[in-house]
């Protein structure tokens, strides 16, 4: 049998991977500035940690956990702003592909390929994507009950039996999009993507490095336009956080343990 690492969980914000750490009780080690807590959760070893916001700190982490910990698989949870046509706030948006759409080395290579890995798109992994689906899946039905965020949820018009979880093209950049220029240009450049935020990609890409799975969860916190800040921080903090940590346990629960 094959001797396989720790799972590992990253979010970029304190408020995403709090209740999470509470729930698992880990033991922290520090290793530069990051904590990395280590429990044994669902029957599997678990490493979270907060990787911080934007492309670096996220990259330097899941380096450290792929080199450090041996961790044999990565979960990236957290928040982003919905960018496709159908997808709003408190829906959630599962990673199908990424790409960085601040990466431009034209006219060198094409615009957003990464140079020497001749790609643009990083694919997350089939069978962690499936069972992240399934996750986000099985949490909708007990999501209402399970926030104390449905005060907040209806007043950003989220009706809790409407929520949809989406699959397809995430992308990521160090820009907090939140002017609706800057939403029409990211759409019209890349008219396939499905949300924005700040560090998956350089996640996929160093999973794709170390060839290690890597599958991502965003419940939509914002629209990526003049209004993204509004909200934003009471929405982590009472719908994202909880529901985020609700289907990482459930991943948990459902994953085997022997793949
Ligand atoms: N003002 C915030 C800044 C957070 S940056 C603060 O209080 O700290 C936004 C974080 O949420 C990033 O980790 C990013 O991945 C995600 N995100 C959510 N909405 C986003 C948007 N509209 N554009 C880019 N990233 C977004």
């Amino acid at each position: 049998m094959r001797n396989l690492g720790p799972i590992a969980i990253v979010s970029a914000m304190q408020e995403e991977l709090s209740t999470l750490i509470e729930l698992m009780s880990g033991e922290p080690t520090t290793v530069g500035s990051r904590v990395f807590w280590r429990a044994k959760w669902f029957g599997h070893d678990v490493v979270a940690v907060l990787s911080g916001i934007g492309k670096v700190a996220a990259a330097t982490t899941v380096a450290t956990l792929i080199e450090r910990f041996g961790v044999q698989e990565v979960l990236f949870s957290g928040v982003a702003g919905g960018l496709g046509d159908g997808v709003k706030v408190g829906d959630v948006v599962v990673a199908k592909e990424l790409l960085q759409h601040d990466f431009d080395a034209s006219p060198l290579f094409p615009r957003y390929e990464i140079p020497l890995y001749g790609r643009s798109h990083f694919v997350s992994s089939h069978l962690q994507h499936q069972w992240l689906v399934q996750a986000a899946k099985a949490c909708l039905p007990g999501l209402s009950k399970a926030m104390q965020g449905e005060h907040l949820l209806g007043s950003l018009g989220v009706n809790a039996n409407e929520i949809v979880v989406h699959e397809g093209l995430v992308v990521s950049g160090d820009q907090f999009i939140s002017s609706q220029a800057q939403r029409e240009d990211l759409r019209a450049r890349l008219p396939l993507a499905l949300a924005a935020e700040m560090e998956g990609a350089s996640v996929a890409q160093v999973c794709f490095d170390f060839k290690v799975p890597f599958a991502a969860v965003r419940v939509i916190s914002d629209r990526a336009d003049d209004q993204a800040s509004v909200n934003f921080a009471q929405f982590i903090e009472e719908v994202a956080a909880p529901y985020g940590a609700h289907v990482i346990q459930s991943y948990l629960q459902t994953r085997p343990t022997d793949e």
